[in-house]
């Protein structure tokens, strides 16, 4: 049904119970399933569970990954998030064949469950109000109450919940609780909410809801229902997991699926609840769910993160049950490596100023050949036009150079990448004083880099032909939030924490000509760093690149 697995996978506690449940025959066939809330964008925490679900019906066989919109909550939840979250996935490189479902799939089924509750005597309408309802629920070291609506009538209860329904009741009014155990340790065994009284319209039922079944209710039974083999979820849900089985034991469903927990995935640097980063979306703080600062997947796709990257990432933090938080360089050199491997070289000049070679002939042109990836030599070469006016990195030349300083100063020679020895003579400098133009003479006998008489130079630079260049803005992405834990902190907001320099616009930047046809995977801008096209602002008449990775880590330097 499946794809054949992208990656080689390393196994991981949830795989050896796996393997446990074939080899004694509790399960001749595995069946995983993603269940997101479409209230929100994917974030890389979800790439985490996608990767571990669909990455195991990648690799037993036979098994299957169902993709499950848990549409429950029709407040919150929009069909743009669905179409973004199937988008997400497949990117991602998943596959979930024809098994997609929606919980919304289920509601017939979830509310004859419930009256099976009813009937069974363990299920109950409640009509304390909310705030009487946690009264009565006690805390972590008192026993709650049973409420006063605990022992009514199955018939009473049964009328009440079709009343409940059809809109008869009005939002708070009344509540169907399962009748478990007031007094339990664990509070989600407290007589929790199966179904509240909720008049709203649901994208795929309309209006024939007025309520909408709770999480917990309705996450076990579309399990089971599914014959979902192993849940894995969360870590927060490991307190819920009696609840989990207890709803399952009591209806006698065809299948009890075992939920397994494991930790989920905290990145420093950023935030990744959903809320927190609605408030970011919507409060202007970032440019759309799809801003490449953001950890959503449409966000770092946007930047330039590859697939295979964030894959590559799941698969080295692994899966285990203990909390921790992934230094975000972890995920960066998951996606430099991908890149260094694949990513086309280019020149690109991101802060031009002008050199101007003397002893080159004005009305001259050539064409010297640039190589398109070091360590593949099948990626083969291309032409990059060179002429007497150049644009180099203005970082590239300083005046008053200290020894060690290998780039361009007056009365030194570099070597330009894959062109000439040049030779620093003077400077042209404007009415403020600043250098305006490099000047140089070049070695005509040191063509494609290489010189005849075995002569050394210390430093290569990049360039770009001024005649030649295309004009691009360039996009300098770093951290969104200046603290690796914004999320944590007590005393402020997090959005005080968000890095004034996140984004960094460069609007002059001259790349070699053949930029002008990029395509949308990224290069390796040499020396700089790995860019790509943004799929949003870039226009064949004004291109904008964005920065995916700096070449290397540099954060820990700058601080
Ligand atoms: P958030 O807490 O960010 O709002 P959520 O858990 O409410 O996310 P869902 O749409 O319910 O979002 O998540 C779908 C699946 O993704 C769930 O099974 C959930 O456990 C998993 N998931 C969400 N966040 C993470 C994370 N940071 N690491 C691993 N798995 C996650
Ligand atoms: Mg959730």
């Amino acid at each position: 049904m499946n794809e054949t697995t992208p990656d080689a996978t390393p196994s991981n506690f949830i795989r050896h119970i796996i393997d446990a449940d074939i080899e004694s025959g509790k399960h001749q066939q595995v069946i995983t399933r993603f269940p997101p809330e479409p209230n929100g964008y994917l974030h890389i925490g979800h790439a985490k569970s996608i990767c571990l679900n669909f990455g195991i019906a990648n690799d037993y066989d036979p098994a299957t990954c169902h993709l499950r919109f848990d549409d429950t909550n029709p407040g919150k939840e929009k069909e743009e998030y669905i179409t973004a979250i199937k988008e997400d996935v497949s990117w991602l490189g998943f596959n979930w064949g024809e098994e997609l479902y929606h919980t919304s799939d289920y509601f017939d089924q979830l509310y004859a469950y419930a009256q099976q509750l009813i009937k069974q005597g363990k299920a109950y309408v409640d009509s304390l109000s909310a705030d009487e309802i946690r009264q009565y629920r006690g805390n972590l070291t008192e026993a709650g109450e049973n409420s006063p609506f605990r022992e009514r009538s199955v018939e009473e209860n049964l009328d009440l919940l079709e009343k409940m329904k059809q809109g008869g009741c009005a939002e708070g009014e009344h509540l169907l609780r399962a009748k478990i155990d007031m007094a339990s340790a664990n509070i989600n065994m407290r007589d929790p909410a199966i179904y509240r009284i909720k008049h709203m319209a649901h994208p795929v039922t309309g209006d024939t809801w007025h309520i909408y079944p709770m999480y917990d209710f309705a996450h076990c039974v579309s399990d089971a229902i599914e014959g979902i083999t192993h849940s894995l979820c969360t870590l927060e849900f490991e307190d819920h997991r009696p609840l989990y089985d207890w709803f399952l034991d009591q209806l006698g469903t065809p299948a009890h699926p075992q939920q397994i927990e494991f930790s989920r995935l905290n990145l420093n640097y950023t935030v990744m609840s959903k809320r927190k980063l609605h408030e970011l979306v919507e409060g202007g703080f970032v440019n759309g769910w799809d801003d490449p600062r953001l950890p959503t997947l449409s966000g770092l796709r946007r930047r330039g993160y590859t697939a295979s990257a964030i894959r590559d990432f799941c698969s080295r933090i692994g899966v285990t049950k203990k909390d921790n938080i992934i230094e975000m360089s972890v995920l960066e050199n998951s996606l430099r490596e991908d890149l260094d491997a694949k990513a086309p070289r280019a020149l690109a000049v991101l802060d031009p100023i002008k050199l101007i070679i003397d002893n080159y002939p004005a009305d001259q042109e050539e064409m010297l050949d640039g190589v398109n990836h070091p360590k593949k030599p099948e990626a083969g070469k291309r032409p990059i036009p060179f002429a007497k006016e150049l644009y180099i990195e203005r970082s590239d030349f300083m005046e008053d150079a200290p020894k060690k300083f290998f780039r361009l100063s007056q009365g030194r020679e570099v070597r330009l990448r894959f062109a000439y020895y040049v030779t620093c003579t003077h400077v042209v400098k404007d009415e403020q004083g600043e250098v305006a133009e490099v000047h140089c003479t070049y070695d005509p006998a040191t063509r494609g880099g290489k010189s005849e008489d075995g002569r050394k130079v210390k430093g290569t630079i990049h360039w770009v032909s001024v005649k030649h260049a295309v004009n691009a803005e360039v996009r300098l992405y770093d951290r969104l939030f200046s603290i690796p834990a914004p999320a944590a902190e007590k005393e402020k907001d997090y959005k005080d924490f968000i890095n004034a320099d996140s984004i960094k616009v460069l609007k002059n930047c001259q790349l070699e000509a053949s930029l002008g046809a990029a395509s949308t995977n990224a290069y390796q801008f040499e020396r700089q760093g790995y860019f790509c096209l943004d799929s949003v602002d870039s226009r064949s008449d004004k291109l904008v690149f964005n920065r995916v990775v700096s070449l290397r880590d540099s954060w820990g330097n700058k601080k």
